[in-house]
């Protein structure tokens, strides 16, 4: 009796001593962070920790009892794999699976499985310890997307590099034809340049030569690359001609001035401003070579010079001969006979006054014209040109008139002859395009503020038509009315007085009304 009280308090106590050590196992593994849960052989839950039940979201009593399996995503897989684990009589695993929450929460997790065994090595059942591995996942998975974004970045930026580096050689290829024409261009140009009939400076905006072409060379001596860069001014043999005046005059507008290098070699001097939209870059000067055009000017103007005076001098007989038989001098003559002679004496004058301006003309057109310029008093000119046409005025009934200035005024530098032929000329028209009983008045004004005198000639004969009086002053003009009163002219008496008043620096200008009559005048410098 005794042992079997002894052996059942043994017993008693053996038992206390497993529900002390179970006791002591909960609390240890409540108190574990890792959610751990016992399960036996039938994958049934048997324990599970405190940290099991917070991850999965169940009660202990909600766990305990249950198949753990229900808990993973993936049963088949979780169940295959216990199943695999105990064949191999491995005792413990990891892996990675995805725990269903009580409340329907995936969480990652890391699974730990440990085997257990009898000594005999029998099945017991096992062990499970999860545990959270989503900050882990989801740190893994924002790496992956930053890695995935960087390597997209960086795809994109190599992709844009490639484009842009595309983008860039297309630049550097369009940059190198480019260059290629411009280069074509300037070749082209240089070779015009070079190549021109004409001599050639180009001057930028400070008059420096930054071109010169060969013929340059030809006319001044100078080698063409020796002067780049210089102003005309430095060199000598550029600067002793008129190419300082051309310059200055230049800016306004095309330039042209004659320069007589040697006796065979005159030039045409052009400049020419270049601009580039509004703005002046620089003066092209064109040097021309007209040695060869004065020469045959020259032969022309000397023909008609010499048929003229050729001319004249017959002519002059014919006068003075006609001139005789009218005078009676040979003799008594007709009535009839008269009349013939007077128109022959009329035609034949006429013919000496055409011949004489066309004298004038060649030599006005030779440049030769003013070779007795001397200061006198212009008055005393325009007196001797009235004495002679007065008579004339007053042969065809016609009242004339001279105004002398009350004041004194200066002496001009004239050529005396010329300017007797200007006046002459306005007071021959004034009285010839004047009928009978009009008036023809002469007069004589100093402008001392605008440094000059003024001859008018004003007459109340025919006048020109409005539509004439642009072409008073051109080479043959005879005006519709002036041919149907049928005066005599040559045309040619105003063009030769304009060019004579503009070599004396002055103006020839008028007014005229049809029919009521005109004022022509003409102002000399007194400078
Ligand atoms: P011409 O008198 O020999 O014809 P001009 O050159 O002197 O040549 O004059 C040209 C033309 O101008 C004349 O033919 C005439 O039509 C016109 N003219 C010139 N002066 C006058 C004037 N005082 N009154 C009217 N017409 C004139």
């Amino acid at each position: 009796m005794d042992d079997k009280k002894r052996t059942e308090d043994l017993l008693k106590m053996a038992i206390e001593d497993l529900e002390g050590v179970e006791r002591y196992i909960k609390e240890l593994s409540s108190f574990l962070p890792l959610a751990v849960c016992t399960v036996n052989p039938l994958g049934v839950a048997l324990i599970a920790n405190s940290a099991f039940q917070n991850l999965t979201g169940y009660k202990e009593v909600e766990i305990i009892g249950e198949k753990v399996d229900g808990l993973f995503l993936n049963k088949r897989d979780f169940n295959n794999l216990i199943k695999s684990k105990i064949l191999e009589k491995e005792t413990s695993l990891t892996r990675k699976m995805i725990l269903l929450t009580k409340e329907g929460k995936r969480i990652p997790v890391n699974l730990a499985i440990s085997i257990r065994r009898d000594e005999k090595g029998n099945f017991l059942g096992y062990f499970i310890a999860l545990s959270d591995i989503s900050e882990a996942e989801s740190f893994k998975q924002g790496l992956e997307k930053k890695v995935k974004e960087r390597t997209k970045d960086l795809e994109r930026r190599t992709e844009e590099i490639t484009k842009s580096r595309l983008a860039l050689m297309n630049v550097l290829e369009d940059v190198e034809k480019a260059k290629g024409e411009s280069e074509e261009e300037r070749d082209k140009t240089l070779a015009i340049f070079d190549n021109f009939p004409e001599g050639l400076l180009f001057l930028d905006k400070e008059n420096r030569i930054s071109s010169a072409n060969p013929d340059i060379r030809d006319f001044f001596g100078l080698d063409p690359k020796k002067i780049i860069g210089k102003k005309i001014d430095e060199l000598e043999k550029l600067s002793s001609t008129p190419f300082i005046d051309v310059l200055k005059e230049s800016p306004k507008g095309i330039y042209r001035k004659e320069l007589k290098l040697k006796e065979n070699l005159i030039l045409e001097i052009s400049a020419i401003p270049v601009m580039r939209i509004e703005e002046k870059i620089g003066t092209l000067i064109i040097l021309r070579n007209i040695t060869r055009e004065k020469i045959i000017e020259r032969l022309k103007s000397e023909f008609v010079s010499i048929a003229a005076h050729q001319l004249r001098t017959p002519l002059s007989a014919v006068k003075w001969t006609l001139k005789m038989i009218l005078d009676g001098d040979l003799g008594e003559i007709s009535k009839e006979q008269r009349e013939f002679l007077d128109k022959t004496y009329i035609s034949n004058e006429r013919m000496i006054r055409l011949i004489n301006d066309l004298l004038n003309i060649t030599r006005i057109e030779e440049g030769r014209f003013l070779y007795n310029v001397q200061k006198q008093s212009i008055i005393e000119v325009i007196e001797k040109a009235i004495a002679s046409s007065r008579e004339e005025a007053q042969r065809r009934g016609i009242h004339f008139e001279f105004k002398k200035p009350r004041k004194k005024i200066p002496e001009v530098k004239i050529d005396s002859e010329k300017i007797s032929l200007v006046f002459q000329n306005l007071l021959d028209n004034a009285i010839h395009y004047t009928k009978t009983g009009g008036h023809v008045k002469v007069s004589i004004n100093y402008l001392k503020d605008k440094e000059k005198i003024i001859i008018s000639v004003r007459d109340t004969g025919i006048g020109i038509l409005k539509d004439q009086q642009k072409r008073v002053f051109s080479r043959f003009f005879r005006g519709a009315n002036a041919i149907k009163a049928e005066t005599e002219g040559t045309g040619l008496g105003l063009f030769i007085a304009k060019n004579i008043v503009e070599a004396h620096n002055g103006k020839i200008w008028f007014e005229s009304r049809e029919n009521k009559g005109s004022t022509f005048h003409f102002s000399i410098p007194t400078f």
